[in-house]
């Protein structure tokens, strides 16, 4: 078997805002790595901290920050050391872009969006007419039609402006692209498309990524590995093909059961309760999860339960400590 080369290692990572209330502990001490041409998908109910950890790991900090530390290593080279200026010049869309939740409010009304997606390779030097024949290309290559390049984003549907956002992420040709619920605005089968436009460029240019999503179904299709973030923090890491039919921790299986089935009889279940609010999360002794668990055990709501790693499977819950083997 072939070694799998690390393309990003997170350790450790914190990401906590002030507000007047408290402290709010979005990304608290996230540890994994993902792999060159993998499909990680980071799952999760609204609010457990996904966007965040995407944004932690682009940088993107909004100004009432707290805490930010940790360390991002992207092919060994540690960007939280780098200064703002060189990581904007050499990291961001350089070496990691980013899809983002609404492409529509992302892109600019009053350019032509030929333009806006030449812009990181004129920035960087390219001369004009250059970059828009790699535009040209690049929207063929992920389904634009090339005169497109002269229309403004009001003009596009939403399928096409997704598309749009993604020729520019990809027009770099970056290590990783982070897309943040790509597919949330479109119909059904416009998520069909761009999961599978996402997959031909996965398999063509060997790209990476890292699809953050509560979509379990709609993202089944590109996963190669699923991790699973509870509170602020990583409660689960499994290969797609186990996650899908046998997945580990009590919540995880809550939100499996909760996904329509095409067949079967199965009645579809929720998820009683609500996430707890992540202003001083730091306080709760036990495991975060223990007030909606089915399978609360004593010890569960006095001390946290630790990360058991499982062959290449991770799980932090209780019901794991005496298992050599996850069955
Ligand atoms: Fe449930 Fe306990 Fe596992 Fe938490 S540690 S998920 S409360 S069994």
């Amino acid at each position: 078997m072939t070694k799998k080369e690390v393309l990003l290692k997170i350790e450790n990572l914190n990401l906590h805002f002030k507000i007047r209330v408290g402290d709010v502990r979005a990304v608290d001490g996230v540890n994994f790595e993902l792999y060159k041409n993998e499909a990680v998908v980071i799952l999760g109910e609204s609010g457990c901290g996904k966007t965040s950890l995407a944004k932690a790991i682009l940088r993107l900090l909004p100004n009432n920050v707290k805490t930010y530390d940790g360390k991002v290593t992207l092919k060994g080279v540690e960007t939280m050391e780098m200064d703002d200026e060189l990581y904007r010049n050499e990291i961001r869309w350089n070496k990691i872009s980013m899809v983002p939740q609404s492409a529509m409010t992302s892109l600019n009304p009053v350019l032509k969006v030929g333009n806006q997606v030449a812009e990181p390779l004129t920035i960087k030097g390219m001369d004009k007419k250059e970059a828009l024949e790699k535009v040209r290309e690049m929207f063929k290559h992920v389904g634009v039609p090339e005169d497109f390049i002269n229309r403004y984003a009001f003009e596009l549907s939403g399928g096409m402006t997704q598309r749009v956002a993604i020729a520019m992420a990809l027009i770099t040709v970056p290590d990783l692209i982070i897309l943040d619920e790509p597919t949330s605005a479109l119909d059904v089968l416009t998520q069909a498309n761009i999961m599978n436009l996402l997959k031909r460029i996965k398999k063509e240019e060997d790209a990476s990524y890292m699809l953050v999503t509560h979509d379990i179904a709609t993202s089944s299709e590109l996963a190669d590995r699923v991790i699973v973030m509870y509170a602020g923090q990583i409660i689960e890491a499994s290969e797609a093909e186990l996650f899908f039919k046998k997945p580990l921790h009590p919540y995880s299986k809550k939100l499996m059961a909760s996904v329509p089935k095409l067949r079967g009889t199965d009645e579809l279940e929720f998820i009683e309760g609500k996430p707890p609010s992540l202003i001083g999360i730091d306080k709760v002794a036990g495991c975060r999860f223990a007030p909606r668990c089915a399978y609360k055990m004593e010890k569960c709501e006095v001390e946290a339960p630790p990360v058991y790693i499982k062959g290449d499977n991770k799980v932090k819950c209780w019901l794991y400590e005496n298992k050599d083997e996850v069955d």
